[in-house]
């Protein structure tokens, strides 16, 4: 057996035994259950916290006959206007319609944090270039009520562009490096597993051998030499005994 530091014995009496592993189990599943669903660890705990998910609001741009821009929104008014534009002139109308999302992705914690908003516009003969950029500015306006995510920044973006940005969230790596750690410990926490288990499977010979009595009759043998028992005459089985008692206390 090796030899071990008094710091590593004391972290190993720490560590392995049964309340370690229930604490270090309930810390897991407890993070584990905080984490978004877009992560391996938090889609396996089915966590409610999810701040990602897709949706595709539609929305068509209606430019009336003086150019004024009419845009689909909840309200059945702007629907009217919007539904009389494109069946009266579709030749000026932009169909939009958008997908989009943000979600941090990771095994554990969230490493990574993605902005991703893709609008696609069809527009009739008669819309410009210019017309189209309106209509989707205007319509990223109408996304940012529902998506609070987006920024002014984006909303300038989107006129022009889709949105996709990933940047690495550090604080969720340090995060997932420590619950690898903690996942580490707790695997480790485990040995008093077999210990236990090998106990739990000696025979009662085997068990009064290893307390320092006679296997077959319980007589105390502490101090005596010889194999035999003066009580009963028992041929002691040290091979038995020793193999069983090299393991670690508990
Ligand atoms: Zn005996």
């Amino acid at each position: 057996m090796l030899e071990r530091s008094p710091g590593a014995r004391m972290l190993r009496r720490l560590l392995v035994n049964p309340v370690a592993t229930l604490v270090l189990a309930f810390g897991l599943v407890i993070d584990a259950e905080s984490q978004p669903r877009s992560t391996l660890v938090g889609s396996m705990f089915s966590s409610p916290k999810c701040r990602c998910g897709m949706a595709q609001p539609t929305g068509v741009a209606g430019f009336a006959p003086d150019g004024e821009m009419v845009l689909m929104r909840p309200d059945e008014e702007s629907w009217d206007a919007a539904t009389r534009a494109m069946a009266e002139a579709p030749e000026r109308t932009v169909t939009l319609w958008a997908i989009g999302g943000r979600y941090g992705e990771g095994l554990w914690a969230p490493v990574t944090d993605t902005k991703s908003v893709q609008i696609h516009a069809e527009a009739g003969s008669e819309v410009s270039s210019e017309g189209v950029a309106r209509a989707r500015a205007e319509y990223a306006r109408t996304l940012a009520e529902r998506w609070d995510w987006l920024t002014p920044a984006d909303l300038a973006t989107l006129g022009a562009r889709n949105i996709r940005e990933t940047r690495v969230l550090w604080g969720g790596v340090a995060h997932s490096a420590a619950a690898c750690a903690v996942v580490a410990a707790f695997v480790w926490s485990l040995g008093w597993v077999p210990a236990t288990v090998r106990r739990l499977k000696e025979t009662p010979a085997v068990r009064r051998r290893r307390a320092g009595l006679c296997g077959a009759c319980g007589y105390n043998l502490t101090g005596l030499a010889g194999s035999r028992c003066p009580e009963c005459g028992a041929e002691q089985d040290y091979s038995v005994a020793s193999s069983s008692g090299g393991g670690s206390e508990v």
